[in-house]
């Protein structure tokens, strides 16, 4: 273990979007605070700039308070004034920033989805450097997460190494790559960048129109740039990559895929506060409570004890493979067995579509769909359920069929992405048996769901044995940050050992 201060413990400032559970919108939130955990962990000095959204959870930050200084950054050839907060979240030490821009830029009751959302992001990309820059903090290295935060690479190196702060190394991780942040190329002038020298086919220009495009720019301007899994950052060499493949394999050398884990203390079956009763691999009785406990609570049939219970949670966008998770309510009506939906859609057409369904099945006792976000609901019904199903078209790295696995709830999933690197399926000889947890099925349509959905109910009627077996297995998998997080300790330390040389 390395000790902050030491030669080899580094000081790593991420800069997001989204950090859970004060501002979590999806799996990005998830992984800042639960790779910054584990980093911490492992005695490194760990810290995360945020902006200081309107709608966050404040009372998941303690000790928020406002600092006594004043961050002047650049924008649209102005200076503007922020305030800096600094709190503790999750035992993380946070510096949330606060504009005072006439556009009121986190003061719009969501996270994302505004018409200036890259204006916005350009903005809080910049001051969190400017920050850096002003505190003279000792980084070694910084770390940005998806195109919200991708104007960070260029800024770095074009605006801020040329300053004379150059000692920290940048790292890009992309867990979506379809989003990429694209905008005329004259809105990159915004926050300083240089238009003229950055609207080139070799850096920011989008590989198919005449826009910029800022993951691009991350992926040209970083010196480590990840994705979310293996399998994945295969994928994305090729057509997963959305345009971006060429400049992807351009930088193949410093481009690798490190598998995300799960934050294994909010994520602990045996201590949930929000169950009902927690409980464990050796002791499965608190399942089958939290499991009637949900049937009450959302008025589900509890006639049968032993009727399998479906779950699923997830935002409803087409990459979820939301044709597959309909088809998978109507499916699991017919083997016999319950379904529970929990999510909800940014697309309106989706979100109408599922309250649709909703509506039809809102006096059956058997299907339920709750079609709204709410965090204390996923910890149960990821408890209640027996099998939970991620049926997506493509799937970066997905935390659920972890979450699920944690939780004794046995995965159904689609073979992509990072499911095809942690669900391996029951029935494939070609896999070692100690590694089989979940059912697995290739093609994206109805034919290849129901082919892993009867057999998951098959085994689960039949073979009742082997299934418990098979969930306490899962249960006891290690999903945790830590080998993760020494992947990344790895790369960065390699970084910060060039960058010393270097210098
Ligand atoms: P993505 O980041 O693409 O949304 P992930 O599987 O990586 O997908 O992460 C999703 C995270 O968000 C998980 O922690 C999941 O439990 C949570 N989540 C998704 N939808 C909901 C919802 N409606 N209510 C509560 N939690 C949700």
């Amino acid at each position: 273990m390395a000790l902050p201060g030491t030669s080899s413990g580094l000081h790593i400032v991420h800069i997001a979007a989204e950090m859970a559970p004060v501002a979590k919108v999806g799996g990005l939130a998830d992984v800042i605070s639960g790779l910054g955990k584990a980093l911490q962990k492992k005695g490194h000095l760990v810290e995360i700039i945020l902006p200081k959204y309107d709608c966050m959870q404040h009372n998941q930050i303690n000790n928020l308070k406002v600092l006594d200084v004043v961050v002047q950054s650049y924008f649209e050839g102005n200076m503007f004034a922020n305030k800096i907060w600094t709190g503790t979240v999750e035992g993380l030490p946070v510096y949330f920033i606060e504009p005072q821009h006439p556009g009121k830029f986190f003061w719009r009751a969501q996270y994302y989805g505004e018409h200036d959302d890259f204006k916005r992001f350009s903005y809080f990309s910049r001051v969190a450097l400017e920050l850096l820059y002003q505190s003279r903090k000792k980084v070694d290295i910084i770390h940005c997460h998806d195109w919200q935060t991708a104007f960070v690479a260029p800024l770095y190196w074009d605006v801020y190494a040329n300053l004379g702060f150059n000692s920290a190394r940048i790292c890009f991780t992309c867990h979506n790559f379809e989003y990429q942040g694209t905008a005329p190329a004259q809105d990159l002038a915004y926050c300083g960048l240089d238009v003229e020298h950055l609207d080139r086919p070799d850096r920011m220009r989008d590989n198919s129109h005449g826009r910029i495009n800022v993951v691009k720019g991350a992926i040209v301007y970083s010196n480590i740039v990840t994705t979310v899994s293996p399998t994945y950052a295969q994928e994305v060499r090729s057509e997963g990559g959305r345009g971006l493949q060429d400049t992807l394999k351009v930088h193949s050398k410093k481009f690798v895929g490190i598998l995300n884990g799960i934050d294994t203390d909010t994520w602990n079956p045996s201590t949930d506060m929000f169950l009902k009763v927690q409980y464990s691999a050796n002791d499965l009785y608190g399942k089958s409570a939290n499991k009637a406990a949900l049937r009450k609570q959302l008025k589900l049939s509890s006639t049968h004890a032993s009727q399998p219970l479906v779950g699923c949670i997830t935002r409803l966008v087409p990459q979820k493979g939301v044709h597959l998770i309909r088809h998978a309510i109507y499916k699991t009506a017919e083997l016999g067995g319950q379904f529970v939906l929990l999510g909800s859609s940014p697309v309106p057409h989706i979100q109408r579509e599922f309250e649709g369904i909703a509506d039809q099945f809102q006096n059956n006792n058997n299907i339920k769909l709750l079609l709204k976000y709410d965090d204390a609901l996923s910890h149960m019904i990821f408890a209640a359920s027996d099998m939970f199903i991620v049926p997506s078209m493509f799937e970066p790295c997905g935390l659920t069929q972890m979450i699920a696995m944690r939780y004794g709830s046995v995965p159904v999933v689609r073979k992509t992405g990072g499911l095809n690197d942690s669900v391996f399926d029951l029935d494939d000889e070609t896999i070692p048996v100690e590694l089989r947890n979940g059912f697995t099925f290739l093609k994206a349509d109805e034919k290849g769901f129901d082919s892993a959905l009867e057999r998951a109910f098959n085994y689960y009627h039949r073979k009742p044995e082997v299934w418990k077996q098979l969930v306490q297995k899962d249960m006891k998998i290690d999903f945790s940050w830590d080998t993760s997080a020494s992947q990344y300790e790895d790369i960065y330390q390699r970084a910060a050992a060039r960058a010393r040389a270097g210098a």
